[in-house]
């Protein structure tokens, strides 16, 4: 009764896009899956930013796309992005995309409110259990954060960020702002990240580089109003909207590899890039090559980002932990010394060699000769 061909735990960003590309190539057309998440219900949860250099299954899910973003310092960089636009997904969208999809599909069974306690793997088999009950599975893909073991400094990039609604039009800009870095910086590394809404609306995103987790709510939405009055430069009233509070791990997991049939997804199988925390694109990239092997029937194991940035980015990662508050000069000078091009091929895990020298060189040499000296 609860044997399955597939368990997917966590219907987040990877478990559903997971889903969703199955589905779409018939593998589950004779195969049964059950999906579990501790969520109760699909709300709007998330925003997911990137630039689009690689094609996937949810362009239809956006909120919108520029072709040009800002970073503020003591100057402002713009980064023409014609060809590879900045686009956000809004993550109510791409639920109700992936559920009306998968719904009529009498092999695919949600059990939301569940929470998956405890995996074991004997003979083959995959057991799972939550709530008391036992399921069953040949394989199972994980996107649960259960063991956040690891070699690196626990750093996180953790952020709140709120619609802001203005009562009458104002002059914001037309582009989202990436960084924005005219703030107090404290003791580690913080900015703004905006994206305009309307004439009369923007989301405001406070974010912070540091060894926390979370600030409390209050805390980040003290810093927004600042942000409103000084920055936006205005005093007048508005009200908050939708908001998503977060902390995405700049380290990467220790993997387990006690149980060959469980696969770790997304954020668990160490899809986030360290330095920046972009994961969207990654999931979607690795979901069609998981997918791909499925149906070729090919051997899967767990994946890791290209071993290039994972360099490169515990470097980054030393630097910044040495320079924190002043670290905003290093990301100002990235943008200010680089083509947007090189600029986001590498941020997208998608740069060629020249393009990764030249990034390279861009650095304050001093700093990160240091830092790769004692490696
Ligand atoms: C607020 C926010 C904004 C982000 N914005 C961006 C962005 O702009 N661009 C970008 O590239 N990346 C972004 N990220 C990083 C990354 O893309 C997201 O975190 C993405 O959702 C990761 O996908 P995932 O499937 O690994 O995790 P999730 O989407 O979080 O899904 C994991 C799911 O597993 C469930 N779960 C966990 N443990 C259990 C358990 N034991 N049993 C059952 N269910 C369980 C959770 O409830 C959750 O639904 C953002 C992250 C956050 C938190």
């Amino acid at each position: 009764m609860n044997n399955y061909d597939f368990i997917i735990i966590g219907a987040g960003c990877s478990g559903l896009s997971l889903l969703y590309e199955m589905n779409k190539s018939n593998i589950l057309k004779n195969k049964t899956c059950a999906i579990f998440d501790k969520r109760k219900q699909f709300t709007k949860d998330k925003i997911w930013s990137y630039w689009n250099v690689f094609d996937h299954s949810f362009s239809d899910c956006l909120l919108n796309q520029w072709d040009k973003v800002i970073i503020k310092g003591n100057e402002e960089i713009a980064l023409d992005c014609k060809d590879f636009t900045y686009q956000s997904v809004n993550s109510e969208k791409f639920y109700d995309k992936i559920l009306k999809n998968v719904a009529d599909n009498k092999n695919i069974k949600f059990f939301l409110d569940h929470s998956v306690d405890e995996i074991s793997e004997e003979d083959g088999q995959i057991t799972i259990k939550c709530k008391n009950e036992i399921f069953k599975a040949n394989l199972v893909f994980d996107s649960s954060l259960k063991n956040n073991n690891t070699n690196d400094a626990k750093i996180y990039q953790h952020f709140y960020g709120c619609e802001v609604n203005f009562k009458e039009s104002i002059n914001l800009s037309k582009n989202p702002t990436l960084m924005d870095f005219n703030c107090n910086q404290g003791n580690w590394t913080h900015f703004f990240y905006t994206l305009p809404l309307g004439d009369k609306q923007i989301f405001i995103e406070t974010t912070w580089i540091s060894d926390q987790q979370n600030f409390t709510k209050e805390q980040y939405i003290s810093e927004i109003n600042e942000y409103v009055q000084k920055n936006l430069n205005y005093k007048k009233e508005y009200t908050l909207g939708y908001s998503e509070m977060g902390s995405i791990p700049m380290f990467h997991f220790q993997q387990n590899n006690k149980y060959k049939k469980v696969i770790k997804i997304g954020t668990a199988a160490n899809l986030t890039r360290k330095s920046t925390g972009y994961t969207f694109l990654n999931i979607q990239k690795f979901t069609k090559e998981l997918v791909q092997k499925l149906i070729k029937n090919q051997i899967i194991t767990n994946n890791q980002i290209k071993s290039k940035y994972n360099f490169l980015d515990r470097i980054f990662i030393k630097v910044l932990l040495e320079e924190k508050g002043n670290m905003y000069k290093i990301f100002l000078r990235l943008f200010k010394k680089n083509n947007t091009k090189d600029i986001v091929n590498f941020l997208s895990n998608s740069s060629n060699f020249i393009q990764d020298i030249k990034i390279i060189l861009s650095m304050p040499k001093l700093i990160f000769i240091k830092k790769l000296l004692n490696f």
